[in-house]
């Protein structure tokens, strides 16, 4: 009985053009990877997908610095960080990010997990008990979402980016703790959220600001420390969520806040407290990646990965005038996460299709991961890809773009 009625699911998923699929990589995480498709062969092809912003992944120092973790600590952890899975790496990597978010959150300590998932539930859950109401931003992240639906705190949500909305929100609201939490960059958008505006309003209703930064990390920011050095924000009231798996090109993810807050969560967070802690080798190769993030290297990248940037919508916005035609629309965003939205589930996956028949792989990105007739392309940059690069994706575009025009004329 429950197969058929899985069965009966998984047929009303398909009818709506939203299956999704697993793919094989053969080669590690780079613009131009080795990939099985549905047929099970091996290919190359031009990725525009992965959130290795920096494209760091591959990078042999990282490769190398895994390779000596593995000989100095072995495997795995063995135990949760308060049984015995905390290692002397482990220490390091929080220690240097307590030191690097010290100018923008005073008395920062940091506490490392293995997934940003898990740190979002660990921070949404333990400090979202029956006395605080919560205000969740609309386009949050799935794992912000679920934090609030396991907390025991009341939630409140507001529009994207709706400042004013919020506001009213928060003097109307009683609760005795209140926590506003939003991504920093929005993982399907690509646009960064207000966060001055945002923490001026915490400092008005004494409330606290929980930032996901899993987009921001590495990526924005002089050094590369992501959206509060961005803005240049600091306060006590921030709780910084950052993801490792993403342009720091490894694995974790962390929390960054006033040193009561690490405490509280080391004490009474579920998804800390009963969770394997990392792999220390892993934990020793984070070191190489902050390292390679805040120098030089790093700095050479963000700033190739924003004229990438420019060069992908202005090449964009270029097709959108010539096909006026097509529904299809570029989303803002100064970001590397750049979405093309073209509207219909099927339409998307056509596209999406098309450009992997030619070598090229952007996901299409459908509801309920975005909003219904809002499917879009994602297309993600790497500061790895070439001019060439984008230049071969927009020129697949083009030819797209002109036959989807005069297919619907
Ligand atoms: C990817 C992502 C996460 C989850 O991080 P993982 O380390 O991949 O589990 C959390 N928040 C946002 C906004 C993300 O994009």
């Amino acid at each position: 009985m429950l197969i058929e009625h899985l069965q009966s699911k998984l047929r009303a998923i398909e009818a709506q053009s939203l299956t999704r699929f697993l793919r094989e990589a053969e080669s590690p995480t780079a613009p131009h990877q080795t990939v099985r498709g549905a047929d099970g062969l091996p290919r190359e092809l031009l990725m525009f997908c992965s959130n290795d912003y920096l494209g760091l992944a591959a990078h042999p120092r990282l490769a190398e610095a895994l390779a000596e973790g593995a000989r100095l600590y072995g495997g795995g952890s063995g135990a949760s960080p308060l049984v015995s899975g905390h290692s002397v790496a482990h220490r390091r990597v929080t220690d240097t990010l307590a030191d690097w978010f010290s100018p923008h959150i005073p008395k920062a300590r940091a506490l490392g997990f293995c997934t940003g998932y898990m740190a979002n539930l660990a921070v949404v859950t333990a400090l979202g008990d029956v006395e605080t109401e919560i205000f969740s931003e609309t386009l949050n992240h799935a794992s912000l979402i679920d934090g609030s639906r396991l907390a025991r705190a009341r939630t409140t949500r507001y529009g994207h980016a709706d400042v004013a909305g919020l506001r009213t929100l928060l003097a109307a609201s009683t609760a005795k703790v209140k926590l506003i939490v939003t991504d920093a960059v929005f993982s399907m958008d690509g646009d960064i959220a207000p966060l001055p505006a945002l923490l001026a309003l915490a400092e008005e209703f004494d409330a606290w600001l929980i930032v996901d930064d899993a987009h921001g990390f590495g990526v924005l920011g002089r050094k590369g420390r992501g959206s509060l050095e961005h803005f240049d924000l600091c306060s006590e009231r921030l709780i910084l969520v950052g993801t490792l798996g993403k342009a720091a090109g490894l694995a974790g993810a962390f929390v960054v806040a006033h040193e009561t807050i690490t405490e509280y969560l080391l004490q009474a967070a579920r998804n800390y407290i009963f969770s394997t802690a990392s792999p220390p080798a892993v934990e020793h190769a984070l070191l190489t990646s902050f390292d390679l993030i805040e120098s030089e290297v790093g700095q050479q990248r963000r700033e190739h990965l924003k004229a990438l940037q420019l060069q992908l919508a202005q090449g964009i916005k270029a097709i959108l005038k010539r096909h006026r035609g097509l529904p299809w629309r570029l989303a803002p965003s100064e970001t590397p996460v750049r979405p093309l939205i073209v509207g219909g589930n099927a339409e998307v996956m056509q596209l999406a299709a098309r450009l992997e028949r030619e070598g090229l792989r952007v996901p299409g990105i459908r509801p309920p991961t975005v909003a219904v007739g809002e499917a879009r392309l994602r297309i993600t940059l790497c500061a790895t890809h070439t001019v060439a690069d984008v230049d071969r994706l927009l020129a697949a575009l083009e030819t797209a773009a002109a036959d989807m025009e005069r297919a619907a004329a």
